[in-house]
């Protein structure tokens, strides 16, 4: 990863921003958090990661997907407040995957919305939560097995917005779509057939995968291409 991770540039990660719709017009807030890792623990530089978790707005509340960081629970309530919600409008607490930076705060938010289904893959093996599979819908989410980063890893689609919440399947550096880091990804053969799979998506009519704020894809070009470009290549270490 080392290109793509100079020390101290920003490098989204997670949530990513195929995901990233601004503000709750369009059903979809996200909560941008950074991630400071040491050197070594990403590369010989110490990285900044953009990790996101989402509010999603539905007829009778709000979705909290991912919770960010243990120490992500203020800024959690200060999105909801943002929104003009609280921890009262939060029906579902839903999680991509079992990683620190997306699960860490789900005690803050299981102990601030204890009437809120707390739910994840069992697969990935985080405890006392409700199981949930692919396909299943959750409002106006369906997820989407994805795995290979974790092996139960779930990415949210918004079919009516057309975005899909997409975990840490794909990263943003630099503007571009990127492959989760090696290092933290449980099973890369795995991941990069999830990443075939979310483009035959991305074909179905109607599916589209919003530009993020932080994607600069190249001229001519769009996110999707991006990801047609990545998946084609073979893989090799550092991408
Ligand atoms: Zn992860």
């Amino acid at each position: 990863m080392s290109p793509l991770c100079p020390g101290g540039r920003q490098v989204g990660l997670s949530g990513c921003a195929v995901g990233i719709l601004p503000g709750m017009d369009a059903g979809i807030h996200a909560i941008a958090m950074e991630l400071h890792l040491p050197a070594g623990a990403l590369g010989p530089e110490p990285v900044t990661l953009d990790v996101r978790a989402y509010l999603v707005s539905h007829a009778t509340g709000v979705v909290l997907v991912d919770t960010g960081m243990d120490a992500a629970g203020p800024a959690l309530d200060a999105a909801l407040s943002e929104v003009g919600a609280s921890w009262s409008d939060v029906s579902h607490v839903l999680i991509t995957h079992a990683h620190p930076d997306h699960a860490g705060a789900l005690g803050h938010a299981r102990e601030a919305a204890p009437a809120a289904a707390a739910m994840a893959s069992p697969m990935d093996g985080l405890p006392g939560l409700h199981p949930l599979a692919d396909r299943d819908v959750i409002g106006p989410l369906r997820a989407i097995a994805s795995p290979g980063h974790t092996p139960g890893h779930l990415s949210f689609l918004h079919e009516e917005q057309g975005a899909l919440l997409v975990g840490d399947c794909l990263g943003v550096a630099a503007g571009r779509l990127v492959r989760a880091p090696a290092q933290f990804t449980a099973d890369l053969e795995v991941a990069e057939q999830t990443l075939h799979s979310l483009l035959a998506l991305r074909r179905r009519p109607a599916i589209q995968l919003p530009a993020g704020e932080r994607l600069r894809p190249a001229p001519g070009e769009d996110h999707v291409g991006d990801l047609v470009r990545m998946i084609s290549r073979v893989p090799s270490a550092g991408t």
